[in-house]
């Protein structure tokens, strides 16, 4: 397969709004740290490996970007007018995912949060937003509610769960 450069640039930009730990992500993993929530990022034992997981709040968030999962009525959602019945399929085969994901996560007993790249805009709101829906979550102080896959998963040293910085 020939790649233009142009086509080469493109792809590695999309790589890095589709891609762990992107920007949008970083951002909302700050928001979190600096009000003193603890998480653990894609978890590798809940279904897709969501992005950020508080377990205590039962809550997960997933941060998408426009393009990848299709914002609706947002002008980054856009479709490539080359090769598009590629970007079609590979577009809607992203939505079909998430909306399986999310219905897969909330009947383990996970609230999901989805934020959205362009919302990250805005970083007052979104950060009111973050924190009233994790006020108004169920907090769990014992880990031992119906369904918790995580109930074993007491972080210890040395594992994923990211200690909040000094900041
Ligand atoms: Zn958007």
């Amino acid at each position: 397969m020939r790649k233009s450069a142009q086509r080469v640039h493109r792809s590695w930009n999309m790589s890095r709004i589709r891609g762990k730990n992107t920007g949008p992500e970083i951002f909302v993993r700050q928001i979190l740290h600096r009000n003193g929530y603890r998480f653990r990022v894609h978890d590798k034992r809940l279904p897709g490996k969501p992005d950020i997981v508080l377990k205590r709040n039962r809550t997960i968030i997933l941060v998408h970007g426009c393009f990848w999962h299709h914002h609706s009525a947002c002008k980054r959602a856009t479709i490539p007018r080359t090769n598009r019945q590629f970007w079609i399929k590979k577009i809607a085969g992203n939505v079909e995912r998430d909306t399986h994901l999310r219905r897969q996560l909330s009947r383990l007993g996970w609230r999901v949060i989805t934020l959205w790249q362009c919302e990250l805009r805005d970083v007052n709101r979104v950060e009111r937003r973050l924190l009233r829906a994790l006020k108004s979550a169920p907090r769990q102080d014992s880990a031992n509610g119906p369904g918790d896959v995580l109930k074993d998963a007491v972080p210890g040293p040395g594992r994923t769960t990211e200690a909040a910085p000094r900041l």
